[in-house]
């Protein structure tokens, strides 16, 4: 037997693994030190692709070379630009999405996703999505402008039609430090 709930990015990780196969297309919405991406690239196997944003082009850098220790560089398209810009480079339908909101571990603690730019991202992304499709987002609210950020979010998602989406959120009540939020959104079959 094991411990079940670590922390929010793992159930994210478990959630996803639920939703993505082999062959899939995949969006890292904030790549930064690329331990998401490879996640996906890892899930959706060499016939997949993965496209990972990040604003940062030391985080693009860093998950270039995890991704390519790993050998799965090629199935992973990295693109320095900010994730409100999707609709630009991504014209593929998506199985899965992962946003791990918040600054760059390592980096300019000061640069950190922002509200509006994350909800208008989202708005793209619910177009895109496949049926069945999932956004996992791992909500901070630690530092200035995060908590914010959550509510911001949260408002967003509480607003999806439910006959479209299912929504669902785990939070670590009893842990201390503002400990992160899993925001899960998947989206309903056709003939659901
Ligand atoms: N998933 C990452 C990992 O596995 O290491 C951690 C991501 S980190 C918490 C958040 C990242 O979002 C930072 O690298 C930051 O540069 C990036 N970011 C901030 N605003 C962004 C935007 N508008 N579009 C894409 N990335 C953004």
């Amino acid at each position: 037997k094991n411990r079940l709930f670590i922390n929010a990015v793992q159930e994210a990780k478990r959630l996803m693994s639920q939703a993505v196969a082999i062959g899939d297309v995949c969006l890292d919405a904030t790549c930064g030190n690329g331990h998401d991406t490879l996640f996906l690239a890892n899930l959706v196997g060499a016939q997949g692709k993965v496209f990972a944003f990040d604003v940062q082009q030391m985080a693009l850098d860093s998950t270039q070379k995890r991704l390519q220790l790993a050998n799965v560089a090629e199935r992973v398209s990295l693109i320095n630009d900010g994730h409100q810009q999707m609709a630009e480079y991504v014209h593929e339908k998506i199985a899965g999405a992962m946003f791990n909101l918040g600054y760059l571990p390592g980096g300019n603690k000061g640069l950190v996703t922002k509200p509006n730019t994350t909800v208008a991202a989202l708005d793209i992304l619910t177009e895109l999505m496949l049926p069945y499709g999932l956004i996992t987002l791992v909500l901070y609210t630690g530092h200035p402008g995060g908590e914010e950020e959550a509510k911001k979010v949260t408002a967003w998602a509480d607003a999806l039609p439910q006959d479209g989406w299912d929504v669902i959120s785990f939070s670590f009540p009893n842990r201390e430090n503002n400990s992160p939020i899993l925001l899960a959104i998947q989206k309903r079959g056709e003939q659901c």
